[in-house]
């Protein structure tokens, strides 16, 4: 009850039967702080039906007829829009390279991979009017997982991507999946989440795009997989494998248990575009023992190797083996057979994050206080200040907002809604003092 008050003051009503507040679903506030959602409200009628029935009792239910109308017309097979023009690796690389900074290889690699999934969309589309020598070709999916530290950019691909394309994202994060006690269930409410994104438009949602975070978190944490496993991390691989690979995915639209006499959305996996990312603390060692070299790559910064000897090695040489070492299981491996590793973005490359990329912060700083006739410029040691901030820090490029964010405050604070138009200049000197 103590949790249900603390909640009813800061974030409003929550339901009395399964906890969720008004951020998940609709919540009707009822006599005596007791409140019921939609979904458990629905429940509540279905199971009052199935007790009627059970008894004998006649019932005219306009509200069942409803749900298995709006059931058909969800299970109707939905007919594609027809593709776009596919863009072609170059297109989609001179897209990435206007919001990422670097890793050239991976914007490469990229590139490929998704002209190629959207040209097989196309071919599938099309198979009536090939010869008959791809007649019986099918181009398998591939899926991508992004390798590279916390902050270097692996989601911004994906979004980035997403928008290009005009299709349907969705983000989903491994470890939630790791942490839920009916895997399967949560499994599928990363594809639910991509419906919702497409506006509840099931062809859409089936050509979309879905991102899943922190992959790596769901290895097993041993190499020697078959003794000492970590079942819960295997579980969410083996349950991912399907929906990677391609499956027809149930979910209900609200998400929420499923029980018998619901509606549910059906949601073809097969061409949805998988991109999984994560940091793979560790898999540098694993890589070096093979290949008996030093250890190289993006962890070399904290091996102690200098940032120079990272920079000149680029990107690990990740081969499916060392990921199973790592900990992912050999299918799941199978099923991402696009592998890039990102390096840490360098010095310079955070630099350029802050000036470069279409809605960098310089630029949105720069407008927000245009608004209030400032006319905000930073010095360029400003600018390697809340760099070097960052890289100390070791939090990529994520952790330029958050210093932004400090050393803004007090410029804002004396610059923002006075009257007349003047220049401020943002200096090192203030970065340090600021970031204090
Ligand atoms: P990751 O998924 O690798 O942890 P994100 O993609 O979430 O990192 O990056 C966090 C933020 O940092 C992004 O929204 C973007 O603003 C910025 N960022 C990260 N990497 C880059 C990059 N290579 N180029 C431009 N901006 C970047």
């Amino acid at each position: 009850m103590a949790r249900k008050k603390r909640d009813d003051e800061m974030f409003g009503p929550v339901c009395s039967f399964c906890g969720r507040g008004l951020d998940e679903t609709i919540v009707v506030p009822g006599p005596d702080g007791v409140n019921i959602c939609e979904d458990c409200a629905h429940q509540v009628l279905d199971i009052a039906d199935e007790a009627r029935r059970q008894s004998g009792g006649i019932l005219v239910d306009t509200r069942k007829t409803y749900a298995k109308k709006s059931q058909n017309e969800a299970q109707a097979p939905a007919k594609p829009e027809p593709l776009g023009p596919v863009p072609s690796p170059r297109e989609l690389k001179e897209f990435l390279d206007k919001y990422v900074i670097g890793h050239e290889a991976t914007k490469k690699i990229l590139s490929v991979a998704v002209h190629n999934h959207y040209r097989r969309l196309e071919s599938s589309a099309a198979e009536a009017t090939r010869g008959p020598e791809f007649a019986d070709v099918e181009i398998e999916k591939s899926n991508i997982l992004l390798i590279g530290p916390t902050g270097c950019g692996k989601t911004l691909f994906a979004r980035s991507l997403a928008k290009f394309l005009k299709v349907p994202f969705a983000i989903g994060d491994a470890t939630t999946l790791t942490e839920a006690g009916y895997v399967g269930e949560d499994v599928e409410n990363v594809v639910r989440y991509l419906w919702q994104n497409a506006d509840g438009d099931t062809a859409k949602a089936a050509r979309g795009i879905i991102y899943i975070d922190e992959i790596d978190k769901i290895a097993s944490k041993t190499d020697n997989v078959s003794i000492t496993r970590d079942v819960s991390g295997e579980g969410v691989q083996q349950a991912l494998l399907k929906i990677l690979e391609g499956t027809v995915c149930r979910f209900p639209p609200k998400g929420g248990r499923k029980h018998p006499d619901q509606e549910y959305i059906e949601v073809d996996t097969s061409n949805i575009l998988f991109i999984c990312g994560g940091a793979f603390v560790g898999l540098d060692k694993i890589i070096a023992e093979r290949t008996d070299r030093n250890v190289i790559g993006y962890g070399a910064a904290e091996s102690g190797a200098s940032e120079e000897a990272s920079k000149k090695s680029g990107p690990l040489d990740v081969r499916p083996e060392d990921l199973v070492k790592f900990g992912l299981i050999p299918e799941f491996t199978g099923r991402l057979p696009v592998v890039t590793s990102m390096s840490e973005l360098s010095e310079d490359d955070l630099v350029r994050v802050l000036t470069e990329p279409k809605n960098c912060l310089v630029k949105q700083y720069r407008k927000l206080l245009a608004m209030d006739h400032v006319d905000l410029e930073f010095a360029p040691e400003a600018l390697r200040e809340l760099a070097k901030a960052a890289l100390a820090r070791k939090t990529g490029a994520r952790g330029l907002r958050a210093a932004m964010e400090r050393i803004m405050t007090d410029v804002m604070y004396e610059g923002a809604g006075d009257q007349g138009s003047r220049k401020v200049v943002v200096t090192a000197d203030m970065v340090k003092e600021g970031l204090k």
